[in-house]
This record gives structure tokens, sequence and C-alpha cells, in this order.
């Protein structure tokens, strides 16, 4: 906070105020906003029907319920105005990024002077790097995933005549009895919905020489601490495959490897998502990548660092991402591979999923 000059951190809704404290807000309209000066003491400042479901107050902050007859911004503002550092320089304030905007703009009218940035500025760079027990999180969630990809590859998971919602409340049943608390989602696009990167399960019916992308995740908790997330895709066939599409895939498997070979400390992320897109463009395929390569995963499916073009950030021991290209033949069949990787303190990349990689041909 010193390094980014934030005179306070502001985390309402949100990941960050998890991570940071234990605590998960429900997603109500009533104002949570946890506040962290960068010098004194934290406080919480909570709806007073919430204040029973925080655990972890007292020891490392103050709560501050507040009751429905009163107006929590004039309290929280009572209580940053309270802060303002007496050179009379404005406040800079660092608020949830996903934080209501009725609650940030209720808080701006209440402080005019102050200047706001993301909580991001702050928490980004040190949520994305796991410490060795937030790796091992990461890797039990990656295994349980793991598991519901083999059984969905071993074609356990009937595809051919059912639906693709069928075909997704099933992979969430198993994502749930692999040992997730919560399932993020689980996409599944057949034939020409494969085409359609983040496709919505719905009524169609799956049918034979069809590819299947199944892209699912969940969060993994442990003895009730804020859980992990996972987050892998395999892409199946129900019946041998066209050239076309054989083709394409061995390009997108040669792409995949690459990139996670590629992930290494002292890289930037930049140049993952380069070097599988190069293996993608040089086979002539490069406008049917329609994504970047890949995003940071922690205690949010999607949080930094992101493998994009123009992000220069240097990938380092305990960065979390996906490696996952994708091909996408609009209105045909759509293919994508995607593993968790993560840069072990001697700088290389691990892949924590091990599902096979392969186009595998399942129901025949
Ligand atoms: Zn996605
Ligand atoms: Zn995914
Ligand atoms: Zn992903």
């Amino acid at each position: 906070m010193e390094e980014e000059r934030v005179d306070a951190l502001l985390l309402s809704h949100g990941a960050d105020l998890p991570w940071l404290t234990g605590y998960r807000a429900m997603p109500l309209e009533r104002l949570t906003l946890f506040v962290l000066p960068v010098t004194g003491d934290a406080q919480l400042v909570v709806p007073g029907l919430e204040a029973p479901r925080v655990a972890g107050a007292d020891e490392i902050f103050a709560l501050v319920p507040w009751s429905d007859a009163e107006d929590p911004v004039e309290l929280v503002g009572s209580l940053l105005s309270s802060m303002a550092a007496p050179s009379a320089a404005p406040l800079r304030l660092a608020v949830s990024d996903r934080a209501w905007a009725t609650t940030v703009l209720a808080l701006q009218r209440r402080l005019p002077g102050a200047r706001w940035v993301e909580a991001s500025t702050v928490t980004g760079p040190i949520r994305a790097v796991k410490d060795a027990g937030e790796v091992a999180a990461l890797r039990l969630a990656a295994a349980a995933a793991d598991r519901v990809a083999s059984v969905l590859q071993s074609g356990q998971i009937p595809l051919v005549g059912r639906t693709e919602g069928e075909v997704s409340g099933h992979l969430a049943g198993l994502l749930v009895a692999e040992g997730h608390s919560q399932v993020n989602f689980a996409i599944v696009g057949s034939g020409p919905n494969a085409a359609s990167p983040h496709h919505d399960p719905g009524t169609r019916v799956i049918g034979p020489g069809e590819t299947v992308v199944c892209d699912f995740g969940g969060t993994l908790s442990l003895d009730g601490d804020i859980g992990y997330c996972s987050d892998i895709t395999r892409t199946v066939m129900t019946g041998s495959p066209t050239a076309e599409i054989a083709e394409a895939y061995e390009v997108l498997e040669a792409a995949q490897r690459a990139g996670v070979l590629s992930a290494r400390a002292g890289v930037a992320a930049e140049e993952v998502d380069r070097v599988t897109r190069a293996i993608i463009e040089e086979a002539g395929l490069g406008k049917l990548f329609v994504h970047r390569t890949g995003h940071g995963i922690g205690i949010e499916e999607h949080e930094d660092p992101y493998l994009v073009t123009g992000n220069h950030e240097l990938l380092q021991p305990g960065h979390a991402f996906s490696v996952e290209p994708g091909i996408y033949r609009g209105g045909q069949f759509g293919m994508r591979l995607e593993d968790i990787v993560v840069i072990g303190t001697d700088g290389m990349p691990e892949p924590l999923n091990g599902a096979d990689h392969a186009l595998v041909v399942v129901d025949g």
C-alpha cells in the first residue's frame, strides 16, 4: 500500500475480502466494507445481521456492525475522514474491483476530495503469487477435476442422444462427488456449439461424429477454508474424427504443450500467448484461435496473471494459471485443451492436471 501510495484498502464484495480475512460476504445490497488503513487498525463494517457469520474478528480486526436504521455510508465516511492526513493531501483509496457501483458512487459523494483506484493494484500482484499451502490446495482441486475428466474420457458418461445440459449436470455432479464444495461452471459444447468457447449448455442433443468441448471446474475447500478453484478442458469425439479435425487437434496439442514448456520464471506472461499462437498460426489456423491463452487461478477461477498480448508482467515462482489454446471453426466444430500450471520454486512449469491430452473417442 505504501508503494502504491494507498491510504486505505476498502474491500467489499469479491474475492479479496475472503482471501485476506477468511470472511466471504453474501452479495447483499447492504454495505459490507473492510477498512484497512496503511497504518492503524483494520475494521470490518458489516450489516448487523451478518455479524454472527464473521469469524476472526477481535484478534485480527474490529467488527463494526450497523443496523438497518443507520446509514453505513455516513459511518464509513466519518471513519475515513478521521484518517485524512494532516498534510491535507487527498485520501487515496483502493476499493474492491467487484464492489457494487452504488457503494462506490455513494462513497465518492460522501468523500468528494478522495482519489480512487482499484484494490487489485494492491492485492492483485500479492494474490497472484501462491504460497506452498495455496499450491497444495490448487493441486488437490486439479486432481479432483482430473478424476472427472478421466471418467469422461473412459466413456462412462453417455454422450450421444443426451442433451448438452444433461451432460453438464452429470459433470457437475461428479465434481461435487470428487470433493468440490461448489461447481463454478460445466460447459458442454457439441458439434457446431463447440465453436462457441463459453457455450451455455442447452437442449441440443449430442450426435455421433462430433467434437464435444467439456470445460468444467469448481471450488474445493478443506475444513471450511475459503477454497481454491479447479478448471480443466478436455475435448472428446463421439466417433472417429475427420482428417480436418484430427489435424487441427494435433496442432492444438502441440501448441498447448509448447505453451506450458515456455512458461518459466522470468518469461513475460504474453510470451506464452505468443508461443501457442505462433504454432496455430503456422498451421494456417490463427484466425480460429479467438481468445487469449490463459488466466491466473486461485480463489477465483479468473485472476492475475493473464496470459495475453500486452501483459509484460514477468512470470515468477508461485504464479498459477491456465494454458488453454482453442481452435474454433464457426458452425462446424471446436476444440480446446486446458491444464492448470504452476511455476515451481525452481522457476519451471509444473502442470497440475494429468488427464489424457489426446482427442479421445468415446461412445464409438
Ligand atoms: Zn473460459
Ligand atoms: Zn476452463
Ligand atoms: Zn480456464
